[in-house]
């Protein structure tokens, strides 16, 4: 072994980390080590540390049937045996034909059309692309964008500029797209929220809206009302605003139906999709559409077209994974999954509920959330403490501020889950 080899085999992956690696929305001068993940399987993260963490948010919704699924690994390990990748610009193939014709059936009717691309910023980022584009391929003058306050749509530049300002763009606030925005719908600020639309509406072009339907993960798994979504998309349409549903954290079952959409009879013009797409395994984004707005792209004018294209834009293995990942949503054993961890939350929720640490409970199909009603200034930063209490306890929870939510694997067991909560509980006693 070489003296290089050697020195850096005395070091743990954490203190290894450190010498090369920037990780995302980390200030490293204030964060923590980073912890050496080894290994996963179903519902468990394995730490270099040589504990066990149950995986409480599914790695960012993503792994939702299990790490390191038999399935789902065999598939794509098929596929990369057979074809690994190849430009989606000019070719086509099997896994990318096979998923669209699978999406197509468990999508939001009037959806036709699917532009790949590989994350869920790119997702929404097209999204946005696709309803200016439309109006300007029409010839409309129409050059706003209408979003939620306190959304979230990613980090590139007009998923930036329509997510609800925060500190972490200040940066780049003088490059945004032209956006306003509108609260989200409570049930009591409805005629409100409508007011304040129809307002906007008179007094800007807009192209399109952007909302993530009835949960906005970032903002703390707020929820909204779903009668107020419905008639703000229902004045959209008349006022031929695109409708872009971003479901890159709602799609693929979390909320009890395969997408969040299917709750309202007003379906999008396009949906974003990401995360459990591809069940975890691999980066992939994609943005399905209706035939209208393919048709205003679909012309001999050769500028009119979507030119936008990433290079592994529908990797064969990433379809594989998205493949197998829809055929595990649509079988029994994850549908009764899906039941089961549903009624679950709901007796953890009467359980908990009437306690006085307990406000702002929340639950849509496994999504599960609530706030803890404590003093924020008694704890310099409850939600690193927050999280500190749920790792010490063998959980990987990333509480929102003072927000704890779960959005665990579907196949997570009835044992993990009571460990889960079982640890938020004690957060009751504790803080
Ligand atoms: C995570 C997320 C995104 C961004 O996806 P990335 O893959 O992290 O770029 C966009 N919209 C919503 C609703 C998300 O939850």
């Amino acid at each position: 072994m070489s003296d290089f080899k050697q020195n850096i085999k005395e070091q743990n992956l954490s203190e290894r980390d450190k010498k090369h690696l920037w990780h995302p929305l980390t200030q490293h001068k204030i964060a923590p080590e980073m912890l050496a993940i080894t290994k996963a399987k179903g519902s468990i993260l394995y730490g270099e540390d040589g504990k066990g963490y149950i995986d409480g948010i599914a790695s960012w919704y993503t792994c939702m049937y299990g790490h390191c699924n038999e399935y789902i690994t065999s598939k794509v390990s098929e596929q990369m045996h057979n074809l690994d990748q190849v430009v989606f610009s000019g070719f086509t193939h099997k896994p990318a034909v096979e998923l669209s014709e699978a999406l197509i059936k468990i999508l939001p009717s009037g959806q036709q059309k699917m532009f790949f691309n590989d994350n869920g910023s790119t997702a929404t980022e097209i999204g946005i692309k696709m309803a200016l584009q439309y109006h300007h391929n029409l010839g409309n003058d129409r050059k706003v964008m209408l979003a939620f306050e306190e959304g979230f749509h990613g980090d590139t530049f007009g998923a930036m500029s329509v997510s609800g300002l925060s500190v972490y763009n200040g940066a780049f606030e003088d490059h945004f797209i032209a956006v306003v925005r509108i609260p989200t719908p409570n049930g009591e600020n409805n005629a409100e929220v409508i007011r304040k639309l129809k307002k906007l509406i008179s007094e800007y072009k807009i192209a399109g809206f952007i909302y993530e339907p009835l949960v906005q993960g970032a903002a703390a798994m707020k929820m909204h009302d779903a009668e107020g979504l419905e008639r703000i998309l229902q004045i959209c349409k008349e006022n031929e605003i695109i409708c872009v549903a971003d479901e890159v954290m709602t799609g693929f079952g979390k909320t009890g139906k395969y997408f969040a959409s299917d709750y309202l009879e007003t379906k999008p013009d396009v949906i974003c999709m990401s995360k459990a797409l591809t069940a975890g395994l691999l980066p992939m984004g994609l943005t399905s559409c209706t035939q209208q707005i393919y048709d205003a792209f679909y012309s001999d004018d050769i500028a009119k077209g979507l030119f936008h294209g990433h290079t592994y834009s529908a990797n064969p293995l990433a379809c594989a994974a998205a493949l197998a990942g829809v055929e595990l949503l649509l079988s029994e054993e994850i549908q009764e999954n899906i039941k089961r961890v549903t009624k679950s939350h709901q007796d953890f929720h009467n359980r908990i509920k009437d306690h006085p640490k307990v406000i702002n409970t929340r639950q849509l199909g496994i999504i599960y959330a609530f706030d803890l009603n404590v003093e924020m200034e008694r704890y310099g930063n409850i939600r690193n403490q927050l999280f500190k209490h749920f790792m010490d306890r063998g959980i990987f929870l990333r509480p929102l501020g003072n927000t704890i939510y779960i959005l665990a694997p579907f196949i997570i067991k009835d044992e993990e889950l009571k460990k889960v909560y079982k640890s938020i509980e004690a957060t009751l006693e504790i803080f």
